[in-house]
This record gives structure tokens, sequence and C-alpha cells, in this order.
């Protein structure tokens, strides 16, 4: 039997075990999915453990993303994000990658949603900076909004092209563009948005990364004004799809997958 699973804490509430599961099930593969939780200081012994015990994949989650992309080799995109999402121990050495970049862009993909022109990207934690390298090196045009505007010019220097604003120039950014993400935790369990409701409109590409609840406030309002709306489920869908490529080698089960995810989101 193989063994994946998921590094965070807490993780009891995680959605990836269902969904992986769903897509061992629909593919024959003998696995199992397991959710950990180290202490913050035992990080480092998780990941030799994990490797000596021959776990083959493992995802990792808040608040051990940055940590564990010191303790292993990380691809130039995780590296240029800052931070792991899954690890890959197939090799000699553990690598490791980050497919919420590839979440981001799948998502969009899946909706039809051509990543050309400009982008708005609210927030520059994880989220945010995955989301602004994926569409940056799609070719898009990034614009970075932030409450903590020096996080937001930080992140910006390092995306090719891309500028960093303040959340007050959403105003201005938002009716330019053709793609917008939330990735701040705004609408996380409240009915909040951090983008006015006025400057969105119907040739805007929404994704919000929360996905509790599963229809934010942003979501809401851009699909009142005829916008292409993508919610959080879609982004963890793909970021688990890419995970799960990554292992196995095989292509996902999409649909046993979403199917498994939104019965328990
Ligand atoms: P993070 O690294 O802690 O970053 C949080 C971001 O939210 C920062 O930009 C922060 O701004 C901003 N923020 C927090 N409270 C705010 C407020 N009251 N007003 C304005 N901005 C605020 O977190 P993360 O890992 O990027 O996650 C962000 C969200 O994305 C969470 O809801 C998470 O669940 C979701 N997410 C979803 C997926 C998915 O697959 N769907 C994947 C990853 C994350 P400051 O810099 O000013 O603090």
């Amino acid at each position: 039997m193989q063994v994946f699973g998921l590094l965070g804490n807490p993780v009891s509430h995680s959605l990836s075990p269902p969904m992986h599961e769903a897509a061992y099930e629909e593919r024959g593969i003998d696995a199992r999915y397991v959710t950990f939780e180290p202490d913050t200081e035992d990080i480092e012994d998780a990941i030799v453990g994990a490797s000596a015990l021959g776990i083959q994949g493992l995802n990792v989650t808040i608040p051990f993303k940055q940590d564990v992309l010191a303790l292993v080799d990380p691809d130039d995109l995780a590296a240029r994000i800052g931070a792991v999402n899954t690890v890959d121990f197939s090799g000699r050495k553990p690598t490791g990658h980050n497919t919420d970049a590839a979440g981001v862009r799948r998502a969009f993909a899946h909706h039809d949603v051509a990543l050309d022109g400009r982008a708005v990207v609210v927030g520059a934690g994880g989220a945010g900076r995955a989301a602004a390298f994926a569409l940056a090196d799609r070719g898009m045009d990034v614009v970075i909004a932030n409450r903590t505007v020096e996080r937001a010019h930080d992140l910006a220097d390092e995306v090719d092209g891309a500028s960093g604003h303040g959340l007050d120039a959403l105003e201005a950014l938002v009716p330019d563009a053709d793609v917008l993400v939330n990735a701040t935790s705004v609408g996380m369990e409240s009915d909040e948005t951090p983008v006015p409701p006025e400057t969105l409109h119907a040739d805007l590409a929404v994704l919000d990364a929360v996905y509790t609840p599963i229809e934010t406030r942003l979501l809401r309002e851009a699909a009142a004004t005829g916008a292409t709306t993508i919610d959080g489920g879609w982004m963890l869908l793909y970021q688990g799809v890419a995970a799960f490529e990554r292992w196995t080698g095989r292509d996902a089960p999409v649909d046993a997958m979403n199917e498994a995810l939104r019965a328990r989101i």
C-alpha cells in the first residue's frame, strides 16, 4: 500500500483526504491519504521521518509551507513563490513543488478563461504569491493590491513587470482588469469583500481563493454584474489534481475528485 498525506497544523478539517482517496478508488490505486499534525519545532524530523518510512508524497499547509522549502529540493516555481505545498519523495532527495499556482491556472482553464491582458491579484500572502507568479508566467500584466502596501511592493519587485498597490487602488485597477483573484482571507466565514462592488464588470473573470463559504460576497456581487465567477473549490481541486498527477504519473480523475470535494464543502 502507498501512503500519501498532508502536513499542517491544524489539519483535522481538511478536505484533501476524501478528495485524494476518491482518486485512488477511481484509478484502482492501493493507497491511503493521512493527515499529520507535527509541532512546529518538529517539522524537519517530520520530513526526514516521512522519507525514511517510505511515504510517497505529502501536501503541506499552514504553518509549514515556507519551512519545508528549506528542507527539500524546490523546483524553480516553488523557489520563486517561496513556499512548498507538495513534496515528492520518489527521488533520492525529496523535491518541493507549489501546486497552488497550477490550481489558479487550471481553475481559470476549466472555466475557459483566457489568461491574457491584465490581472489584479488582491493579497500578497501565500495564495497571492502563487497567483501572481502563475499569472505572470502566462504573460499576464499583473498588478498586486494588498492591505499592507509594503508587502505588495516587495512581491511586485519579484514578479516580472508587476506593480504593487494598497487596497485603495482597487477602484482604479479593477475596471480595466480582465482577471481578478481574491487571495486574501477576507470573506472567509464572514460576509465581507475586499473589492468595491461598483468596480466589478461583465468582462471580468473572478477567482476567489476563499472556499468557506463556497459562495462569497465577492462572487455574489461579481455574478450580479455578469462576470465569470470561479469559487475557491476549483483552486483547491486543481492543486490536488496537480499533486496526484505528480505523485502517480497518471491522469487524475477530476470529476471523481470534484464530486468528493463538493460533497463536503
Ligand atoms: P496568508 O499568507 O496569511 O495571507 C493572508 C492575506 O490576506 C494577506 O495578503 C493579508 O494582508 C490579507 N488579509 C488578511 N486579513 C485582511 C483584512 N482584514 N483586510 C484585508 N486583507 C487582509 O494566507 P494565504 O495562505 O495566502 O491564504 C489566503 C486565503 O486563500 C485564505 O482564505 C485561504 O484559505 C485561501 N487559500 C485557498 C486555497 C485554495 O486552494 N482554494 C489555497 C491557498 C489559500 P496583509 O499582508 O496586509 O496581512
